[in-house]
């Protein structure tokens, strides 16, 4: 089946009652049991839900996973897959990565005894292996990187850390390219996450997450922990995200093509010192890239030369990119990641991880691409203090 008629057709026949051709909204908190010991396949909705097994069932199939979790934020998700660590256990992470998922590694986890090692470069074999310890229990990747679009070698890091210990598991947050462009079980992943929020939804209007697991075993784990600790995602936000999906293959074309148009003004322009997309030319990723990824997404980000440009006036100035936090839905925001989503970092490590406050992130929308070249064009125009 191609992913045009995954979206649509799978996930939707979990309804009997009125042949309905979307599944509705479950929206109750418990279902009657048939009689004692017998469910009609639910008991309560924190521990499992019809309309939100739909969009798992979606989900699992799009990232060729076993199974699949809906969570309540792309956070719960995160924190459900931090949950399989115990005190005593170690996790590796890239330095640059969503603000967030910095926050709860840096901060949360060691309140949970959980020893966590930030590493600069994941691509480095060496710095890795070298990270890796005896009791190393997870790699968590983000790929490509949030705000400055580096891809890490899913492939290559996966070769390595099971070669040291097979039982280190990989996690990848896929959130940026959605399973149309990137499929990370297929690579050597154990676990993606992805902020439903963003491309999966595509219409900035659910917060929502998920785990997809790639075996039986860590789906179990998974399932428990969303149930004990109550991270599930409830049955309007997942039929919302369910809804969204469906246009996920269209929704993705039209933002990669408008990202392109916008990164090859962005090249050209006086006041833009550097662009970073996954898709640019001369990218020395590109070969990597063309071997794991199937695109380039919807998500830019560049460098405004702050000696001549002034980028209150340039925020200001804009009529479509609306200056604010997410990413991935149908219309264009824009954001300064140092002082937004990557705020609760420290300052060090945002400086570490190269973000900076020139630094400007682009989630580029749906809209006609002609519009959105000549807003950001007038913005720079008009913010120029040259
Ligand atoms: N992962 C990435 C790459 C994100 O950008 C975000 C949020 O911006 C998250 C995870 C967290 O997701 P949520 O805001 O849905 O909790």
């Amino acid at each position: 089946m191609h992913i045009e008629t995954t979206t649509i057709h799978t996930g939707c026949e979990v309804d009997s009652a009125y042949n309905a051709v979307i599944t509705p909204i479950y929206a109750t908190s418990t279902f009657a049991l048939n009689k004692l010991g017998e469910t009609c396949g639910f008991d309560y909705t924190r521990s499992g839900n019809p309309t939100r097994k739909a969009l798992e069932d979606t989900l699992a199939v799009l990232e060729n996973g076993v199974a699949a979790t809906a969570t309540a934020s792309g956070m719960a998700a995160i924190m459900a897959v931090l949950s399989l660590l115990g005190a005593g256990d170690h996790l590796i992470v890239p330095v640059e990565i969503y603000g967030g998922t910095h926050r709860l590694f840096s901060q949360i986890a060691p309140q949970f005894g959980i020893e966590v090692t930030f590493i600069n470069n994941p691509n480095d074999l060496t710095e890795l292996e070298r990270s890796v310890k005896q009791n190393t229990k997870l790699l968590w990747i983000e790929t490509p990187s949030n705000p400055l679009l580096k891809v890490t070698d899913i492939q290559a890091s996966s070769q390595l850390i099971k070669s040291i210990n097979p039982s280190i598991l990989l996690a990848a947050d896929n959130t940026f390219m959605s399973p149309y462009f990137q499929k990370p079980l297929d690579l050597g992943c154990d676990i993606v996450i992805h902020s439903t929020t963003k491309y999966i939804n595509g219409h900035s209007d659910v917060v929502g997450g998920a785990v997809i697991s790639k075996t039986a075993e860590l789906a179990k784990r998974i399932n428990y922990y969303v149930n004990c600790m109550g991270l599930a995602g409830s049955p309007f936000d997942t039929w919302l995200v369910a809804r969204g999906l469906k246009t996920l293959p269209q929704r993705m074309k039209a933002h990669e093509r408008n990202a392109q148009l916008l990164v090859e003004f962005l090249q050209e322009h006086e006041l833009v010192k550097e662009v970073f997309y996954p898709g640019l030319k001369n990218n020395p990723q590109a070969e990597l890239i063309s071997k794991q990824m199937n695109g380039f997404g919807g998500m830019l980000s560049f460098v405004l030369d702050s000696s001549k440009a002034n980028i209150d006036k340039f925020f200001a100035g804009l009529k479509y990119f609306q200056l604010a936090v997410s990413l991935g839905g149908v219309e264009s925001l824009i954001a300064q990641p140092w002082s937004m989503s990557h705020a609760s970092m420290p300052e060090n490590a945002r400086l570490k991880a190269g973000i900076t406050p020139d630094l400007i992130r682009i989630s580029a929308g749906i809209e006609n691409h002609d519009d959105l070249i000549s807003d950001l064009k007038q913005a720079l125009e008009n913010c120029c203090c040259c």
